[in-house]
């Protein structure tokens, strides 16, 4: 049961109390947006909202514009982030996660550790118009998408192999397991047993992300869709799920409110159900970006590990949060000032897309 109008929440936003929330500069003020057609993304998908956008002023749904809009990331090779060519687990296979969520119906659909298969948003939507059901994964997701006539591809590019090869035989200098340079002798090319994954990647040059496509949309009458898509993190044990897929964490919306979704350390934004996080402090009347650095807020709050914490006791990790209100209005807030993660972007339905930069929890 929605426990508020459209009439009602513009009410709320209004009345919203000042951003004393937010310390720094870019806070955005606590008004009404301009209404849709809107879409927002991660910094990655300015072709994905253009195609977006192009959908929803033809009548598209919200949910078919956000799912063809991220499908150009999903066959981008050079996006080493999302589907084709992302970056493959620690036995060389690409897993894909993804969820969809469709505000007028509440509908929810999704896919986890999906292999061969291009567009698991694709799927995730046939989960959520085709079946009863929220989740498939592994090979049941596979079947499904089979029999809904979704081609087997083998998702590695040249490209992404050889980057996790070189990630594989540089693991332990001790294994069976050499790198070229290793086997002609070249010095000082073994990372030793460098900490964890992100930094054993780092030390190696090679490619480390956590990166990922979320994108949500509201139409001109302020329907919301939403979706989040990924090959998540790299070099990641088979079968780990991140929060790309699951419902109420990289991805939420509510028709009555907006849309919420999040990329970066998965494992934080699952323990915190950061989209339905994001969702809730807009009902409640918060301003977008608030609502998005009252979650990183949270997170870093509750993040106890010490190797996750910095010498100031601060998250060491990213993440980078969304918020589409039902009105228009949107925000977006990474964990650091000067992350690398730390643009978003934009079609407000004149103009062209475009980046905007995240607000941020720590300067
Ligand atoms: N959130 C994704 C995951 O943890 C990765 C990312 O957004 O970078 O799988």
């Amino acid at each position: 049961m929605n426990t508020i109008n459209r009439r009602s929440f513009l009410a709320v936003a209004a009345a919203a109390p000042a951003l004393s929330y937010l310390p720094r500069t870019q806070a955005r003020p606590a008004q009404p947006g301009r209404g849709g057609p809107v879409c927002i993304s991660s910094g990655n998908g300015i072709p994905a909202i253009s195609k977006a956008m192009e959908m929803l002023r033809s009548g598209s749904d919200p949910l078919d514009a956000v799912v063809h809009g991220v499908k150009l990331i999903e066959d981008d090779p050079n996006d080493m982030s999302v589907g084709y060519g992302g970056i493959p687990n620690e036995n060389g296979v690409v897993q894909l996660d993804s969820c969809v969520m469709h505000g007028p119906t509440h509908k929810a659909g999704a896919v986890a550790a999906i292999e061969n298969i291009k567009n698991p948003a694709m799927v995730a939507l046939k989960v959520c118009r085709r079946t009863d059901h929220v989740l498939l994964v592994g090979e049941g997701a596979k079947q499904f998408a089979l029999a809904h006539g979704f081609k087997e591809e083998d998702l590695l590019t040249e490209r992404t192999r050889k980057i996790w090869l070189k990630w594989k035989e540089n693991l332990n200098p001790n294994d069976d397991w050499l790198d070229d340079d290793q086997h002609i002798g070249a010095p000082g090319n073994a990372p030793g047993n460098a900490g964890d994954l992100q930094s054993r990647a780092e030390a190696l040059g090679l490619p480390f992300h956590y990166g990922t496509i979320h994108c949500s949309a509201i139409d001109a009458n302020g329907d919301v869709g939403s979706c989040t898509t990924t090959s998540g993190l790299s070099y990641k044990i088979p079968g780990r799920v991140g929060d790309s897929p699951l419902i109420g964490a990289g991805n939420f919306c509510d028709n009555a409110v907006g849309a919420g979704g999040a990329t970066g350390r998965g494992e934080a934004v699952i323990q915190s159900c950061g989209g339905f996080q994001v969702v809730q402090h807009m009902a409640n009347g918060d301003d977008p970006t608030e609502a998005c650095l009252k979650v990183l807020k949270w997170i870093a709050d509750h993040t106890r590990r010490h190797d996750l914490l910095n010498s100031k006791g601060q998250p060491n990790f990213n993440v980078v949060m969304y918020a589409l209100r039902k009105d228009g209005a949107y925000g977006s807030a990474c964990m650091r000032r000067g992350s690398r993660a730390r643009n978003f972007a934009v079609h407000n339905g004149t103009g062209e897309a475009h980046h905007e930069e995240c607000s941020y929890l720590y300067g």
